[in-house]
Parts: structure tokens; sequence; C-alpha cells
């Protein structure tokens, strides 16, 4: 089998399954086996397939098609230009979360000696681009997960921060910090029960569901943060979210609720309100 029948049997059969992109995801997946870049694929189309190469490449085929997510099977993703591992485990990092990061780094000077504290941090996606782009800067992250915080250890590792990043097992609820903090930020659950059973199977059969829900209004998260930055955050300190499509309103409503001021909404590339933050003086 060559490069491109592999390709094409693929994709025929990804599209059978009812696979969205089944070619982009077909070549990727190949790419990924043979180390090359996807483009490289077009300069190899006629390039024999080794044995060890087919055998790989049906058993990504056959993950692919029961809807596990690309990142998952390829085991690792970008995020804001840097790599990081991805699991079962842990929620796979999204582009919109890049505006989260574009939102911190446009508002505080690099140099700045900030305290963050990153909550609920899955990969470390968030917790370690703060910790590159703020270099004098402390960062802490938590997750109730041990194996998110194993992970995202490893990525830290991955991404040569050299230990600079503080990581606490632990539910936010029961965490009493010895110092306060400057900036919270957090990508909590926030998608409602009922939004849940919507979503694609990629997510709802893969991605922890306590990454992604709260099992409520989608808004529990919100509020607890809110509550609680009023005890662990210093004056002036800062509080950033993002949040789901709609939730904008109501979130800051919760923020004027638990004493924040200047509170701002940003929107993101598709022009969704999509980071909520304010200021708690
Ligand atoms: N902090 C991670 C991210 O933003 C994980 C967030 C989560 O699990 N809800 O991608």
């Amino acid at each position: 089998m060559t490069v491109l029948e592999g390709i094409q049997l693929t994709t025929d059969y990804l599209d059978k399954k009812g696979i969205d992109s089944p070619r982009i995801n077909a070549e990727i997946m190949l790419a990924h086996i043979l180390k090359c870049k996807r483009l490289d694929l077009y300069l190899s189309f006629d390039k024999p397939l080794k044995d060890e190469e087919i055998k790989v490449y049906r058993e990504f085929l056959k993950r692919r098609s029961s809807f596990e997510p690309l990142q998952y099977i390829l085991g690792s993703v970008e995020f804001y230009g840097l790599e990081f591992m991805v699991n079962k485990s842990v929620l796979i990092p999204r582009q919109e979360t890049e505006i989260l990061i574009e939102t911190i780094l446009n508002y505080f000077p690099k140099e700045n000696k900030l305290s963050f504290l990153d909550i609920g941090t899955g990969s470390g996606n968030i917790a370690i681009c703060l910790a590159k782009l703020f270099p004098e800067s402390t960062v802490t992250t938590i997750d109730i997960s041990p194996d998110s915080i194993n992970l995202a250890k490893e990525n830290e590792k991955l991404n040569n921060l050299d230990e600079r990043i503080k990581f606490v097992n632990a539910d936010i609820k029961d965490f009493n910090p010895e110092n306060n903090f400057d900036v919270i930020v957090s990508n909590p659950p926030y998608v409602s029960i009922n939004e849940y059973k919507t979503l694609q199977p990629e997510i709802v059969n893969y991605e922890p569901a306590n990454a992604i829900s709260d099992f409520g209004n989608g808004l529990k998260f919100y509020e607890l943060i809110s509550e609680k930055a009023n005890l662990i955050l210093n004056k002036p300190g800062y509080l950033f979210f993002e949040v789901g499509k709609g939730q904008h309103s109501d979130v800051k409503i919760i923020f004027e609720k638990n004493n924040f001021r200047n509170v701002i909404v940003k929107k993101d590339f598709l022009n969704i309100e999509r980071v909520v933050y304010g200021e708690l003086v």
C-alpha cells in the first residue's frame, strides 16, 4: 500500500463512520506515524508504507472511527505556540483559551513580579504559558485530579520551565494558601447539565466530564471562585475567567456581587464574548 492509497482508504472509512473532515484526519494521523509534515505527504504519494506503519495506522483508524479525539490519539497538542502532552485525564486545550492568555499578557507588563494562581490546570497549559510569558512572576496551579497534576508536571518539563510552577493537588474549596495571590485565572467547567447532553461524542465519550461541566447551571464555579477570590487575592487583585457562549452577562453580575470593579468582557476570534475580568480593590 502506498501513502496515497493509505490516505484514500482511511478517508473513505472515516467518512462512512461519520467523522468530520475525514481527509485531514487521515493525513494528520499518517504524517504523525511517518514523522513528517502533513504537506510532505504530497511529495511521497507513491512511497510504499512499511508493515509496521500500516499496523499503527490501522490502530489509529480504529480509535478515530470510535470518535476518540485526534489529539488523544496523537498524544499532544499545540497551544499558544507551545507543545502540550494530553491524555484522557485532561481537557484538550482549546484555541479560544489563547484569548485568555492574550488578555493577561496585554494587561500586565512582562517584567512585573506577580503571583498567579491558575485554577483547574488540566494539562497545565495556562500555568505554563503564564510562567513563560512572565519570567519574574511566580505561578501556582491547582487541580482536583492527581492524573492532571502528574501530566501538567510532565508538560512543565517538556517546556523547560525548570520547576518554576508550584503544583497543588486539591479541591479549590479546601485550598487555604499561606500567601495570597495577585492574579487568579481560570477556565472552569462551565457547560450546564442540559447543554452537556447535546455535545459531540468526541467530547462526551472521551474528555473528562468534570473538566467540561459543573452538572448544574454552568455558573457554579464562577460563583465559587469569585467568592473564594475575596479570601485569597491581594488588594488590588485581579480575576480572569474564560466563559462559555452567552454567559458573560451572568458572570459580570457575579463579579459585581463579589466586590469586583472595572469588569471587562473580551471577545474571541469568532466574535463570541469569551473572557471576563475584573479588579478587587
Ligand atoms: N486549564 C485547562 C484549559 O484551560 C483545563 C481547563 C479545564 O479542565 N476546565 O484548557
